[in-house]
């Protein structure tokens, strides 16, 4: 498996010097969820949820053929399972791990579920609703923006995408 190298961004420096010092990433986690997905024959974008206490309480990768169902991206099936475990529909102070921007589906659900901050991967000009199109978080409807940091794994996150797509072809 190959090794995550972090950017030394500045999200994760401030971070860093804001006290989090056991502040890890879970991007590997994510991508691997991503990796699974592909196996599946599923577009590979991963997930993962992490309790404000730092645990992982829900990893999922997208499974939209194998449920015959639109909205089963790895975000929300993170959500789902996340609420699910906490028997709420909300999950303040609880952290998204994504290897892709997320979609305005997406996105909406993030707002909605009150996620506290959220960790992207690769851009997604296509199809994200984050920083691309309905940029949802800036949207005056939005009534909750998580804290949000992209580009971690980047790299990494597209050549999965690329790759699964290039063998499409
Ligand atoms: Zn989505």
């Amino acid at each position: 498996m190959e090794s995550l190298v972090l950017p030394a961004c500045a999200a994760i420096a401030a971070l860093r010097q804001a006290g989090m010092a056991k502040f890890t990433s879970h991007m590997a986690q994510a991508l691997a969820e991503a990796r699974a997905a592909a196996g599946r024959g599923e577009v590979p974008v991963g997930a993962v949820i992490l309790s404000p206490q730092g645990r992982v309480v829900a990893a999922a990768g997208n499974r939209t053929r194998e449920l015959s169902d639109p909205t089963a991206h790895a975000e929300i099936l993170a959500l789902r399972a996340a609420c699910a475990k906490a028997g709420t529909e909300r999950l303040p102070g609880h952290v998204l791990w994504v290897t892709l921007e997320p979609c305005p589906m997406c996105a909406a659900a993030i707002a909605a579920a009150r996620i506290a901050t959220l960790f992207y991967g690769a851009d997604d000009p296509r199809m994200g609703g984050v920083a691309h199109g309905a940029r949802v978080f800036d949207h005056p409807q939005c009534h909750h923006r998580p804290q949000i940091y992209d580009g971690i794994g980047a790299q990494a996150a597209q050549r999965l995408l690329r790759d699964f797509f290039a063998a499409r072809r």
